[in-house]
């Protein structure tokens, strides 16, 4: 199995939004002590095990008296809990993607001209749960498979999730089109996703082994997973221990590629452990 071939996507890992918000968590770390994640700062275990053993902490709590900063996630959060945190004595460092802000913004905008909003998205995700918070009373969530359901106004105004996909929400808009007079969308859809999955989808067209690497509780890398599946077999690891020399009997060419909240050294790890394997026949990896 020498000269093993592998493709590695440009895009695999941290987006601007994750990456930003990753290095405002280390620099704070450096700053002092105390430092605090408003719930896990991404979906990648290894990275919050680096974040806390350099003292940044997740916590639900914001009464904790152990806080003296608080980083707010790439998601967003609700209006009102934001105004909240402004009154606690602690230095608060906003890390919301702009990409999310800038929907925030929308949000805000539409319900001041007087649109009843529409969210399209799903009503559980935090980013959509703050993104009401600034869309009014009347505010609705809906996705690809709900119903356009009665619309109190007769002016309508949509934004969208960052991470949906941009065919539905075509597919959506000219379905809305029909029931209402008046339309205004903005279209907030962050392209950093999808870009990813379709280089992701391309790869594993030309590959016969793609690894995928992130987090498993992480929902963009189950999905680049899921895609890969459907051309060609798949491992989604964690981190390079994980990877076995078996994979790569009858194998020789090898895609990598990697969600939002991976980071650069695990993706390299990979790498150089699958670089091992391609060059040394299935004798194992240094361990
Ligand atoms: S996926 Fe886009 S919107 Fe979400 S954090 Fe990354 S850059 Fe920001």
């Amino acid at each position: 199995m020498t000269n093993l071939k592998i493709i590695k996507a440009k895009r695999a890992g941290f987006c601007f939004g994750v990456k930003r918000a990753v290095e405002l968590a280390f620099k704070s770390a450096k700053k002092s002590k105390g430092v605090y994640t408003l719930g896990p700062l991404i979906h990648n275990p290894q990275v919050i095990e680096k974040l806390s053993s350099e003292g940044v902490h997740p916590t639900e709590n914001i009464d904790d008296k152990n806080i003296n900063t608080l980083i707010i996630r790439t998601h967003g959060i609700p209006l009102q809990l934001h105004e909240m945190l402004k009154k606690k004595s602690f230095t608060i460092i906003d890390a919301t993607c702009p990409f999310v802000k800038k929907a925030q913004q929308y949000a805000k905008l539409l319900s001041s001209e007087g649109y009843q909003v529409i969210i399209f998205g799903d009503e559980k995700h935090p980013e959509v749960i703050g993104l009401i918070s600034y869309s009014g009373d009347d505010t609705i969530v809906l996705n690809s498979n709900s119903n356009i359901i009665k619309l109190k106004k007769k002016r309508v105004g949509v934004i969208v999730q960052t991470t949906q996909p941009a065919n539905l929400f075509r597919e959506f808009i000219s379905k809305l089109v029909k029931d209402v007079k008046e339309l205004k969308v903005f279209n907030t859809i962050c392209n950093s996703t999808a870009l990813r999955l379709n280089e992701t989808k391309n790869i594993a067209q030309k590959v016969d082994l793609m690894i995928v690497a992130g987090g498993k509780n992480s929902a963009n890398t189950t999905q680049l997973a899921t895609f890969c599946r459907l051309s060609v077999p798949t491992y989604h690891v964690e981190t390079a221990e994980e990877i076995q020399n078996d994979w790569f009997k009858q194998v020789s060419t090898v895609g990598i590629t990697a969600g939002a909240s991976t980071p650069e050294w695990i993706i390299n790890e990979i790498e150089e452990r699958i670089r091992y394997i391609g060059g040394n026949g299935d004798n194992g990896y240094p361990r």
